[in-house]
């Protein structure tokens, strides 16, 4: 026995709409390949390129609805005023019982909710755009996002802000690589915690000696 069995690791990575979080996400899991993704349950229309079952699972609100009337929704909240948004509950289960991370992009009410549902399971980080200015620039970036909505949504992020310090940390993603590293240190730490390590009286026991 090499490892120490243990509980996997809820990793909550939240921030207002175009503060990178998805390239950080998809960085930090080419660095952690055993990182799985919980992929969420939408109401809002895919946007181009985006692939049902991969972003989202994009359903309509009727039948959204009915997952949550039947239970099957971890959490779930109505986000920026207007669709819904939710954790569906079957992966994250089985990732846990099988002491296997992953990783939710889900906003601060989805946070409290998993941390609700899953005491001691999710550790949360919030990203912070470096500026206001520069959240904008992403913004008008993305495509498919017209003027109208880029102001709702800074006007948005700024709510949405007031609640980065209800996390257990906060990164400023400046440098990807360097925030990245941040992330990927959180992991780590999370994995090695105390509480989480289920195997530990059996790994000492097996020491030998
Ligand atoms: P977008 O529409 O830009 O993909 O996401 C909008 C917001 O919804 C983001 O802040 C994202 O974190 C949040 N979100 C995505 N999935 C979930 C979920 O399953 N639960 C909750 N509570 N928020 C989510």
């Amino acid at each position: 026995m090499t490892h120490i069995a243990r509980r996997g690791v809820c990793l909550v990575l939240a921030a207002p709409s175009g503060t990178g979080k998805s390239t950080v996400a998809r960085a930090l899991r080419a660095r952690e390949p055993g990182l799985a993704v919980s992929v969420s349950v939408t109401t809002r229309a895919p946007r181009p390129g985006e692939r049902d079952g991969i972003d989202y699972f994009f359903r309509s609100p009727t039948a959204f609805e009915a997952m949550v009337a039947a239970g099957e929704m971890l959490e779930w909240a109505q986000v920026l005023g207007r669709d819904s948004y939710g954790t569906p509950r079957g992966p994250v289960e089985a990732a846990l019982a099988a002491g296997r991370d992953m990783i939710f992009d889900i906003d601060w009410q989805g946070f409290r909710s998993l941390r609700a549902a899953l005491p001691g399971d999710v550790v949360g980080v919030y990203l912070l755009p470096p500026s206001l200015a520069a959240l904008r620039v992403r913004l008008h970036a993305r495509g498919g996002d017209v003027a109208a909505e880029v102001d709702r949504r800074m006007a948005l992020a700024r709510a949405e802000m007031a609640h980065c310090a209800e996390f257990d940390h906060v990164v400023v993603n400046d440098v990807l690589e360097t925030t990245v590293a941040s992330v990927a240190a959180v992991l780590a730490a999370a994995r090695a915690a105390t509480a989480r390590l289920v195997g530990l009286a059996d790994f000492v026991g097996g020491l030998g000696g």
